[in-house]
């Protein structure tokens, strides 16, 4: 007995029983996992990439990204949209960024519903996702599972008091495209008191939830990364936190986050040598552990779930939830004609329409442009926030994974 336990504990154990040794896995197979029971620790890590097919604008897309069109024009540097002192100085442009964005005027996509989907399913840990949209939210996935890395619109905090406001309760001056203020009696009158969405600016600490939660990576049993470029740390680096044996997909347009080669171990820390190894060139005895669909997250769900024969509760249950969706907007938009908010409500029947995704990025994008170049036009002193700001590194999309911060992690959005 002992001698064949001890012969068992010798073979080694393949990551993906049913491929062979070198072989690459495929969509099938991580479906395979999930169907036999074995992924039932799955994290998800989500980025710009799953929201652009609801209309949001990625915002370090090279030609089409909202940094890319704001550098056009005449921000200091594209990212003071979401610098601290820039928006002490200059708040509009990042209201008005937060009007197009705010939640309510945006539906989740297949992907998000898929997320959902596993959770129905008992078999979702956890949801990291960079976007600040709260779309995970809106698909009407529990909030105990969503890690929003640089925060999010949910809620709002004044600079000086720190009392905070609900997303409902600051949306109609958002909505109209006004500066938020706090109202307590000790801000009255104090310029410096905006409130603002809880999203991590430049050189802001990211959120505790983030720090708190890290340790779910430790029993994850399959990693699905999705529509990020894998450029923006810290949170790049939670690839490498899941255990050695766990499987990992990745759904993205391009490869990202790939092994090099010899050199890397060399050179870097083990866990940056713990990149994807989609070719099986670390040769892992336990065979090829990594899975990459090349294409639209969208895409890259649907495939998965017809695999594991989820496709048709996907299917209804987004057809479910957006039904709810409608009938809350129709609502809000009753409410709003009732009192005679004009404004509120046009917008609200802008979102009804059904406008491309990329129509609608595009109109994003502009709005905050427009708000920009007008506020550049009265005011002239923002100039010099331009000088001695440290700068962000903004090719990251190119898919390089280095993008590492000197100092404690800062927000990269
Ligand atoms: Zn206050």
């Amino acid at each position: 007995m002992a001698s064949s336990n001890a012969a068992a504990a010798q073979v080694t154990k393949q990551t993906f029983p049913g491929v062979k040794h070198g072989e690459q896995p495929g969509l099938e197979d991580v479906a395979g996992l999930i169907k036999a029971g074995q992924a039932k620790r799955v994290i998800v890590m989500a980025g710009a990439g799953i929201s652009t097919s609801a209309g949001i604008p990625d915002f370090r897309s090279p030609e089409t990204g909202l940094y890319a069109n704001l550098e056009k024009y005449s921000l200091p540097f594209p990212e003071a949209i979401f610098d601290i002192d820039y928006f002490v100085e200059q708040p509009e442009a990042f209201y008005a960024l937060a009007k197009e964005l705010y939640p309510g005027n945006f539906k989740p996509t297949p992907t998000h519903y898929f997320f959902r989907l596993l959770h129905e399913k008992k078999v979702l840990k956890s949801v990291f996702t960079q976007n600040i949209d709260t779309l995970e939210r809106i698909a009407g996935l529990d909030e105990e599972l969503i890690i929003e890395a640089h925060g999010s619109f949910a809620e709002a905090e004044c600079l000086e008091c720190k009392k905070v406001y609900t997303k409902e309760s600051i949306k109609p001056q958002i909505e109209r495209g006004e500066v938020v203020y706090c109202t307590e009696p000790y801000c009255q009158g104090n310029d410096g008191a905006l409130v603002k969405p809880k999203i991590v600016f430049f050189g802001e600490g990211l959120p505790k939830q983030f720090f708190d939660r890290i340790s779910d990576f430790s029993t994850c049993d399959l990693l699905i990364v999705l529509g990020t470029s894998l450029s923006v740390q810290p949170f790049a680096s939670l690839v490498h936190r899941v255990p050695s044996t766990c499987p990992r997909l990745l759904l993205n347009l391009e490869s990202v986050g790939e092994v090099e080669t010899a050199r890397t171990r060399f050179f870097s820390s083990a866990s940056e040598a713990e990149g994807f190894d989609f070719d099986g060139v670390t040769k892992r005895k336990e065979g090829i552990r990594d899975v990459r669909f090349l294409g639209s997250t969208d895409e890259g769900v649907r495939k998965l779930c017809r695999e594991l024969g989820w496709e048709e509760e996907l299917d209804e249950l987004m057809e479910r939830q957006n039904k709810l969706l409608d009938e809350e907007r129709r609502k809000e938009k009753e409410i709003k004609a009732e009192k005679g908010d004009e404004a509120s409500s046009a917008k609200v029947e802008k979102v009804e329409e059904e406008v491309k995704p990329e129509e609608k990025q595009q109109e994003v994008i502009k709005a905050v442009v427009d708000k920009v170049e007008e506020d550049k036009s009265v005011d002239k002193s923002v100039d010099k926030l331009a000088e001695g700001v440290d700068r962000v590194k903004l090719d990251g999309a190119e898919g390089e994974a280095e993008a590492a911060p000197s100092s404690p992690p800062k927000a990269t959005l």
